[in-house]
């Protein structure tokens, strides 16, 4: 890794914006109930009262600030209320510290789990996994050396080998002991494979088998599949409520840790937290495991860490306000090694200026027939490529306009009369934000944009010709699976990116231990889940499928493990 670069930003965010920032948070805003009191809620009418395990804020970058734990100041003895041992304390109670806690409690230590906010993170639906048993029983049998080859690849090989190869190696272990936790959950949460959906065949990315999901699981709620991610706080739901009924873990939520405490040869002994304001301090004799999330509720971690473009040019839809890069900043500041920067962002392109996730650009999405244009009514990217890749080509559209539209006439989306009823309801409430232009013609569609003249118009020309020939000459798309442009009604409906997660953090070895810039591990220190890095760089692949919640369950249990038994 870079180091002068890891010093660099290390610099720039504890002593810079981070501290600064962090104290002014501190001192003013931290409120879990408050959030709770106040779900905003697309959620309600599938969650009712499950709609408060999830704090919803979203906007236009920069995005919305979230309570900052981490405290950059000494904390002295006689600032400390109370204290306790405890073997092994889980910092965030999100999926990767449930995993982490269930597995130290299940090998015998004695666990603390703290989490800041009054519920833990959990927004997900499918994730990552090679070899589970339900993997093997389905006689699935994914290419390891491919998945290896090409999370490296979509890494342009910035990463080490060690955390990806054990990922391939361990993710199937750890998703079997995530399943024996949930056959002693409350839900029965069934795990089974993700059907195989060769998502993106035509770009020559390799369409791996290695998926599974939760859909499968009788009492979701109905309409589950329909909104992105939302099966995810039902899983986490589960999990913690097995945590707190078991007799090895203590959890304690609307208690962010705030710093790590090292004894005088640097290894990490506990961890100080704020309960009911005021300081606690957690004694370990096993480790500290960091699994606080990424920092997409940071603004100024963001700022200082994404390439500008990231920060800027997309929507944000940030489920949980706890994601603070507390975790990242505790690590920091005891002497952790960080990704280089620029960090990568897990992207989407469901985004409207206010939200993500529009219904009608997900069912427009489904039939994949349209173009994408810019303001200047161009296109800018072949549109049968990954989401993450239009999110980077359409952020990357600063220069030319910010905006990204999805192209589209009437006989696109008429022919499957469901998918057309769903579109069409939705048509007047997007025409009276904006975020929805029609026209009878490509030239009157033009007009109605307000784009360049003469570019829409030339696009579609473009286009038919491209499909006329069966070539796209410009990008290559297939066109194949393309429609020409020959309808009555002409549409152009707004689709930016939106910024779903961060996933670059602390530099970890196979078994979650955090290494300094030497790359030793920080003895009684380990990280997982998006708080940890060395996965991921300059880019979150998404045709790879579910790395994120896969390597926060396999890197929760195995740092687990690994504290607990030292191996
Ligand atoms: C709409 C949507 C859909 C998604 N779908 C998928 C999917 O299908 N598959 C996939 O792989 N990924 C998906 N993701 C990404 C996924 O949500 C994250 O990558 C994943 O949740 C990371 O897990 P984690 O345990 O590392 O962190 P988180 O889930 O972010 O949990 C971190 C927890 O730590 C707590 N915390 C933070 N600081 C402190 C502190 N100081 N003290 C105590 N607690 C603290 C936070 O409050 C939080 O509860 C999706 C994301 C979104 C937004």
């Amino acid at each position: 890794m870079n180091n002068s670069k890891a010093n660099l930003s290390r610099r720039k965010f504890i002593k810079g914006a981070g501290a600064s920032s962090v104290a002014a948070v501190m001192g003013t805003s931290f409120s879990a109930n408050a959030m709770e009191n106040n779900p905003k809620s697309v959620y309600e009418e599938i969650y009712g009262d499950d709609v408060n395990s999830i704090y919803t804020k979203k906007g236009t970058s920069p995005g919305p600030k979230g309570p900052i734990g981490f405290e950059d100041r000494k904390i002295s003895n006689s600032e400390i209320a109370k204290s306790y041992d405890f073997d092994v304390a889980v910092v965030g109670g999100g999926i990767a510290g449930l995993i982490a806690a269930l597995k130290a409690a299940e090998d015998g230590a004695k666990v603390v789990l703290l989490e800041k906010m009054t519920k833990g993170r959990g927004i997900f639906e499918c994730f990552g996994s090679v070899d589970s048993r339900t993997q093997r029983e389905a006689n699935i049998k994914t290419n390891k050396a491919e998945l290896l080859d090409e999370i490296h690849r979509s890494a342009d090989y910035r990463i080490g080998p060690d955390v990806v190869r054990t990922y391939v190696e361990k993710s199937g272990e750890a998703t079997d002991f995530m399943e024996k936790m949930f056959n002693k959950g409350e839900r029965g949460v069934v795990i089974s494979p993700m059907p195989l959906k060769p998502k993106y065949p035509n770009t020559g990315a390799p369409v791996i088998d290695a998926e599974c999901m939760f859909y499968n699981t009788p009492g979701l709620p109905k309409n589950v599949k329909f909104r992105s991610g939302f099966v995810g706080v039902q899983i986490i739901k589960d999990l913690a409520n097995t945590a707190m009924k078991h007799p090895n873990i203590e959890t304690k939520y609307s208690t962010p840790a705030v710093q790590l405490v090292t004894n005088g040869s640097g290894q990490v002994t506990g961890v100080i937290a704020k309960e009911n304001n005021e300081y606690i301090k957690v004694n370990t004799n096993k480790g500290v495991i960091l699994a606080s999330g990424g920092y997409d509720a940071n603004p100024e971690m963001m700022k200082a860490f994404l390439r500008p473009e990231d920060y800027s040019s997309a929507s944000w839809w940030n489920p949980s306000w706890g994601t603070t890069g507390d975790g990242h900043m505790m690590g920091l500041k005891v002497g952790a090694a960080m990704d280089p920067v620029p960090h990568s962002v897990m992207n989407f392109t469901f985004g409207s200026p206010e939200s993500f996730h529009i219904p009608a650009v997900r069912t427009l999405r489904a039939m994949g027939l349209y173009a994408i244009v810019n303001d200047e009514g161009k296109r800018f990217v072949r549109e049968d490529v990954a989401f993450q890749s239009i999110s980077n080509a359409t952020n990357r559209q600063a220069t030319q306009g910010k905006k990204s539209w999805l192209l589209f006439d009437d006989t696109m989306i008429s022919k499957n009369k469901d998918i057309f009823d769903k579109a069409i309801a939705s048509f007047e409430t997007l025409k009276a934000k904006g975020w929805l232009f029609e026209g009878n013609s490509p030239r009157e569609l033009e007009a109605a944009l307000d784009v360049p003249n003469g570019n829409l118009v030339n696009t579609i020309e473009k286009f038919n010709s491209f499909k006329l020939k069966g070539v796209d000459a410009d990008f290559n798309r297939d066109m194949e699976f393309a429609k020409e442009f020959n309808g009555k009604k002409y549409y152009a409906l707004l689709c930016n990116s939106v910024i779903l997660a961060t996933v670059s953090g602390l530099i970890i070895d196979e078994n979650g231990r955090v290494l300094n810039e030497k790359g030793e591990a920080i003895k009684g220190l380990y990280a997982a889940g998006n708080a940890s890095g060395d996965f991921f760089s300059g880019n979150y692949p998404r045709h790879i499928p579910g790395t994120s919640i896969g390597r926060a369950i396999t890197f929760g249990y195995l740092s687990a493990k690994h504290a607990v038994k030292g191996a």
